[in-house]
């Protein structure tokens, strides 16, 4: 065996070794910054919360999979959003195991507008927000969108294929067609239309949340993070969940307390330390990281750790047609309408939305049926799957300082620290936003003759972003414009808990790309000895 062989089989760092970079969580921030970073030479070790599962375990079950791997540490809701007084327990939906939600995404992939990146600007003054522009603008992430999409191998990009129609797509396309929409199309996807970088073609059997058992969709389980341990540099730490970030005298992140699959607790010393666990496990791991110096929480001498907690509105609609359409039959998300989703402030409010067509599998459809009206109504609903076609429609939401991750005042986890209480109420905006777009949605399906339109269930939401915001000024936000804290030099957030708005479109391929042009940063700055 070479010594790099060697090294790869059995790449292990001492607990007491400092030069490591931990990065924590290994979604889809974590663990391409994670990947970045090892490609750079600079050693990783990677604390993930979740346990293993690989690809070969997946099971196409959505009741086993939700069972196995959905964010099960408590968690509370506060505020009027229906995703707050429905889900009081679990208000947003995210997975933990290696990978993270990038194994249960549904792979959409789309680039923010440069109007939704100069949010503040561009929308003007809304009373009851704290919108913001981002510390830079498009023209500056585009490269890094051409780079995130070549990972990704996003269909209809790069000169990449676009994917087949499925049934759900052609109905929603007919819709828009009759109703005069110009833009709509089967996505730009990272899902594979044809094997690209080592991964299969969509076999459009349609389990993509269950995790999917082809690899044509991208995740970084079986992408980034296996190159990552490829080089000999990464250690993956499965089921350990980190509980505090530590520093030194001087201010500067040391290490990172956290707990294995037994409860041990461990300190993990490290010369830089990267949070990427989604945007409520994010700041409630800096809440949680008090010290004589950082009373409110590290990094959040301004106050604004966990604030500005941005979901998109995410409201599904569903038709039922008198012929079938069978939308289970290809992929969970299967094309969008781009025609709304931009800033047209004379439809009565501020950002756009998309549509995007969404299937589900019998049990969920059973589950996210308006169940108000028990009995026949429901009963004939459930009747109708086959003949169902469905979309969410997923607009951008306002920040405010009222909605935001905070710590619950006396509820403890397993290991003795506050859970995260998050709060979310509706912005006049949003509620403007989100009837505007379920009167569209109903009118693109009766186009396409429907012969009964209702709304899901409000899903847990999905997109968690905002709570750890880049801002020019500390002011205004936790991160400067490389999510590097403004007041912890060593501590980066990898996460779209960094994004300063939500634009209208799905956050992962924004958060790939931020995490490619954040390891640039830190391995020149490691370099330069800066950090
Ligand atoms: C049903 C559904 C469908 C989606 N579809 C799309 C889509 O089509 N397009 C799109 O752009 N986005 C989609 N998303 C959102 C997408 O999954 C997320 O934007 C993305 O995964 C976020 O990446 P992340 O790295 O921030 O967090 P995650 O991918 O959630 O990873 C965070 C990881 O951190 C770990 N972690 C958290 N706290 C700790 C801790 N204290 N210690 C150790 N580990 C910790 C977690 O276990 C988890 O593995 C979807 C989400 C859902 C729920
Ligand atoms: S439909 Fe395609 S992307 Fe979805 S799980 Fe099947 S192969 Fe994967």
């Amino acid at each position: 065996m070479s010594d790099h062989e060697d090294r790869v089989a059995a790449v292990t760092f001492d607990h007491d070794d400092d030069s490591v970079v931990v990065i924590i969580g290994s979604g889809a921030g974590g663990g391409v910054l994670a990947n970045e970073l090892c490609q750079k030479g600079i050693d990783v070790v990677l604390l993930e919360a979740g346990a293993r599962v690989e690809m070969t375990e997946f099971e196409n079950d959505e009741v086993a999979m939700n069972d196995l791997w959905t964010w099960d540490e408590p968690r509370e809701a506060r505020g009027s959003r229906a995703n707050m007084t429905q889900f009081p327990e679990q208000p947003a939906w995210m997975l933990k195991t290696v990978g993270g939600t990038s194994v249960h995404w549904a792979g959409t992939s789309v680039r923010f507008k440069d109007t939704e990146m100069k949010a503040r600007t561009v929308y003007g003054d809304i009373e009851g927000t704290t919108l913001l522009d981002w510390p830079f603008g498009l023209d500056e992430l585009e490269p890094y969108y051409d780079r995130a999409e070549a990972k990704l191998g996003v269909a209809g990009t790069g000169g990449r294929p676009w994917l087949p129609e499925g049934n759900n797509y052609k109905v929603m396309a007919l819709g828009a067609k009759r109703v005069g929409y110009k833009e709509f199309h089967t996505g730009n996807h990272a899902i594979n239309a044809e094997p690209y970088d080592e991964r299969n073609a969509c076999d459009q059997i349609g389990f993509c949340f269950q995790g999917c058992r082809s690899g044509a969709k991208w995740s970084t389980l079986y992408t980034d993070i296996p190159r990552a341990e490829a080089t000999g540099r990464c250690e993956v730490r499965p089921n350990s969940m980190a509980l505090r970030v530590e520093h030194d005298d001087s201010g500067k992140a040391n290490g990172v307390l956290y707990a294995d699959t037994n409860g041990n607790q461990h300190l993990q010393k490290a010369r830089l330390v990267s949070v990427a666990g989604n945007a409520i496990e994010t700041p409630r791991l800096l809440l949680n990281s008090t010290s004589s110096s950082f009373q409110d929480g590290l990094g959040n001498n301004s106050g604004q750790v966990g604030k500005n907690y941005l979901t998109h509105l995410d409201q599904g609609i569903y038709a039922i047609f008198d012929k079938p359409v069978n939308f289970h039959r290809g992929r969970v998300v299967s094309g969008t309408i781009r025609d709304e989703s931009y800033h047209q402030p004379e439809r009565g409010f501020a950002g756009g939305f998309y549509f995007l067509c969404v299937s589900l599998g019998l049990p969920g459809y059973a589950g996210w049926l308006d169940h108000s009206g028990w009995g026949r109504g429901y009963a004939s609903d459930i009747e109708g799957y086959a003949y169902t076609a469905g979309c969410t429609l997923l607009a951008e939401d306002m920040p405010t300082e009222s909605n935001r991750i905070y710590l619950h005042p006396t509820k403890k986890d397993r290991y003795g620290f506050p859970i995260p209480v998050c709060h979310q109420d509706y912005h006049p905006n949003d509620l403007a936003a989100r009837n505007y777009a379920l009167k569209k949605g109903a009118e693109v399906y009766e186009a396409a003759g429907a012969r009964k339109v209702m709304e899901w269930r409000i899903f847990p939401a999905g997109h968690n972003m905002g709570t750890c915001r880049m801002a020019e000024n500390a002011r205004d936000g936790v991160t400067n414009r490389w999510g590097q804290s403004h007041e912890v030099p060593n501590l980066f957030v990898s996460d779209g808990s960094t994004f300063s708005s939500g634009g209208a479109g799905n956050p992962t391929l924004t958060i790939v790309a931020l995490a490619i042009r954040q390891a640039e940063y830190i391995a020149e700055q490691m370099r330069q000895n800066n950090l």
